[in-house]
């Protein structure tokens, strides 16, 4: 195990498929004094309504369906982003369930805070740890995958 550093101000993503862009933004405003202390990262859609409707900074990385929720991975896996608000739609499908599913994935490989609903998402943001540093626990990838990679060598030699 090892453990990555989450500082006081977290870097926190959210996102909301459109049928719960509303509640996001609800639950946004009514803690946006807190939120506004954090760096916020989200989808394309959800960020420019965020910024526009908080008046605050927010990082918009693309669209969701055309490859935001891959971006908010890719951050995660780089550690660059602690902790993700992600009101999904549990009632329709959408066309990337898969990207979807792959940003709740990761999110639990690096034992990142994700919340899903609202009562979560009021219970992450309560925490006293928001305001804290918090030494996140998480595998040590890089010695297993250099353990797997020695054990194909001798596989493959
Ligand atoms: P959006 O993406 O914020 O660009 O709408 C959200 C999503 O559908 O993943």
């Amino acid at each position: 195990m090892k453990t990555i550093r989450m500082n006081d101000t977290k870097r926190i993503a959210l996102v909301a498929h459109d049928n719960m862009k509303k509640p996001l933004l609800e639950w946004a405003l009514y803690n946006k004094e807190l939120l506004s202390r954090h760096e916020l990262y989200a989808t394309g859609s959800t960020g420019t309504l965020l910024s526009g409707s908080l008046g605050v900074n927010v990082h918009c990385f693309k669209s969701g369906p055309l490859g935001g929720d891959q971006q908010i991975g890719a951050k995660i896996a780089e550690g660059l982003i602690d902790m993700v608000i992600f009101f999904w739609d549990p009632l329709e499908p959408h066309p990337h369930d898969v990207d979807v599913k792959a940003l709740l994935r990761i999110a639990v490989v690096y034992n990142i805070p994700i919340a899903c609903n609202r009562a979560s998402a009021d219970f992450v943001i309560s925490s006293h740890l928001m305001h804290e540093p918090y030494e996140r626990m998480v595998e040590d990838f890089e010695a297993a995958q250099d353990r797997r990679v020695a054990s194909l060598q001798g596989k493959t030699s």
